[in-house]
């Protein structure tokens, strides 16, 4: 029994290897299931060969043969030239050192998209996915049924294909557009059928979550990774909380324990005849992992058994190369560290590793081009205004009109409407700052800070220079201002700013800023305040860090968090 999916993989790994029949009873529904998840992001590459982490997902079935070396190198350009993932594999031939396999694996793929795309106008969705699956060989692989999980594969598959029978046969159409987009709108609505339901087969090791495991018994338990941060997990940052170290008083044990010990009970509870406890002190990450809390609360003794050399050498022997490599890609986690990347992990640690470990790149947004529009054009302002000369609100206002990213919005209508706010706010914006124009010393400033064996990087949007000789840094926000009054109760980002503009440019911030464009309010936090919270904040960061290198990346969804998930469409774990 298994506390997370994600810790389930390894034991399967050596199952496969040994030929041992096995069953992974997991806790997802069937829209959560690999192959299923292949199938919805195939689709949905049809609908928009644009939808780069359905793309990235599509790379990963199996019958493509893509090197994952390769797809890191792919995305890796995509990133550093702002193209997307489907563009980046029209470039490849021209990114150094792709495999000629890779670039086979392309052109089948693309052969594909291009025939089924055009079955996807006028076709029902179940014969387009009926072709792609003869035409890519995934049926074949699907066929296989020599196993309990390639029969559950199978049966999965049959599942899905009732799904959409029931829905051409209740939907007034049929295309793929229409199903993707009713499959968006039944998951957002929490829909997620369970998956197929195996009948009796011979004797198997059933892998399973405690969740799974609720009102069953078996002769034999073993419950693994009884570890701290593993069993018990990690608790899940609550997006309206105090960072641990501001708070004025310790908290009791969280209901967060609680749950997890529960758990634990559970788990050894499911055991008639015998039940084993185990754990490792290496599951990847640089420090040793401590036994879980509760073995010592059940006064166990900790035998440590070790392998033996001999017995070592043949585990190693079964690796194979190509699974080091991948492992250590994996596991690429940066020195350096921003404070979005802070966020991201503190959000869910798997939402983290899509971003900054693996680099898969998202959608655009049009809150973000909108965004990214008024930053780029105060930044152009500020700049023209440091030189001396302040501009004017006309020169303002051209000034968003060279720097509008007109993407992403919902048709040309919501497009003019957000520009005609934009024009607003900075107009209001000109109004209330005009006196302050000349106080600027820097825009978009970028800074590298050591923090303990780390890094940290950021840009200040603006610092300005005070009547008294000190300096207010500035934060440029767009939506709605009320999030800001709680935020400058805490702005760790800020205060990381301030330690920059202190340590790196020797210069003495007073004042930070929050400023809400859309709504033309600043919230500010003055130094007597920020200043005896410094401390608190720098601990924090250190441990977030600490634990970064040392995750196994395990997801914490959370239906809030996986709802604004830009790899909700990608991730087997969302809520
Ligand atoms: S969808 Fe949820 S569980 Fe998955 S990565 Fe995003 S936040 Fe984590």
């Amino acid at each position: 029994m298994v506390r997370a999916n994600a810790h389930a993989e390894p034991f399967i790994k050596v199952f496969e290897r040994n030929g041992i029949p096995y069953q992974f009873v997991a806790s997802t529904g069937l829209y959560r299931t690999p192959e299923i998840l292949d199938l919805i992001s195939y689709l949905r590459v049809l609908n928009n060969f644009m939808d780069d982490a359905s793309l990235y997902r599509v790379t990963r079935i199996p019958t493509f043969e893509f090197d994952p070396q390769d797809v890191i190198k792919l995305l890796r350009y995509s990133r550093k030239k702002s193209v997307t993932l489907y563009e980046a594999m029209d470039e490849a031939s021209e990114i150094g050192g792709m495999k000629n396999g890779t670039l086979k694996s392309i052109e089948k793929l693309f052969e594909l998209l291009k025939k089924h795309a055009q079955d996807a106008r006028d076709k029902r969705v179940s014969e387009v996915l009926v072709t792609f699956l003869g035409d890519s060989g995934y049926l074949d692989f699907l066929k296989k049924r020599d196993t309990v999980e390639e029969n559950q594969r199978f049966e999965n598959i049959v599942e899905f294909f009732k799904r959409i029978q029931e829905f051409q046969r209740t939907g007034e159409t049929h295309t793929v557009k229409d199903f993707v987009e009713e499959l968006e709108l039944s998951t957002e609505g929490g829909d997620d059928p369970a998956p197929a339901e195996l009948e009796e087969g011979p004797d198997t090791v059933k892998v399973m979550t405690l969740h799974k495991a609720k009102g069953l018994e078996f002769p034999v338990v073993f419950l693994v990774s009884l570890v701290e941060g593993m069993f018990p997990t990690r608790e899940m940052q609550d997006s309206l909380k105090l960072p641990d170290g501001l708070l004025e008083e310790e908290l009791p044990e969280g209901s967060h324990i609680q749950e997890e010990r529960r758990l634990f009970y559970v788990g050894m509870t499911r055991a008639i005849d015998k039940l084993y406890l185990a754990g490792a002190d290496d599951y990847g990450g640089k420090r040793k992992r401590k036994p879980s809390r509760f073995l010592k609360e059940i006064d166990l003794e900790i035998a440590v058994s070790k392998i033996s050399a001999g017995e070592k050498k043949i585990v190693e022997d079964e690796i194979s190369v190509g699974d080091i490599k991948s492992q250590k890609n994996e596991k690429k986690v940066p020195r350096k560290f921003s404070y979005t990347q802070m966020e991201a992990f503190w959000n869910c640690p798997l939402q983290y590793k899509f971003r900054h470990i693996m680099n898969v790149p998202t959608e655009g947004s049009h809150t973000f081009s909108y965004g990214r529009s008024l930053h780029q054009t105060l930044r152009d302002f500020y700049t023209v205004a440091m030189s001396g000369k302040v501009p004017s609100e006309k020169d303002l206002l051209k000034m968003l009109e060279e720097n509008w990213i007109n993407e992403w919005y919902d048709g040309k209508s919501h497009e003019q409407k957000r520009f005609k706010t934009a024009q607003e706010a900075l107009k209001n914006f000109y109004k209330k700052n005009k006196r302050d124009f000349g106080k600027t010393v820097f825009v978009e400033k970028e800074f590298n800070i050591k923090m303990g064996k780390y890094v940290i990087r950021g840009v200040m949007d603006r610092v300005d220079k005070l009547a008294d000789g000190t300096y207010e840094i500035i934060d440029y926000k767009t939506g709605q201002a009320k999030k800001g009054e709680r935020e400058i109760k805490r702005p760790i980002q800020l205060m990381l700013y301030a330690k920059a503009l202190k340590g790196v440019l020797k210069l003495n911030p007073s004042k930070l800023t929050l400023y809400y464009i859309d709504e033309n309010k600043p919230f500010s936090i003055l130094k007597k305040d920020f200043e005896k919270k410094m401390a608190k904040v720098e601990e924090k960061a250190l441990k977030t860090f600490d634990e970064i290198l040392e995750s196994d990346f395990s997801a914490t969804p959370n239906n809030f968090i996986c709802r604004f998930c830009d790899y909700k469409v990608i991730c087997p774990h969302r809520k």
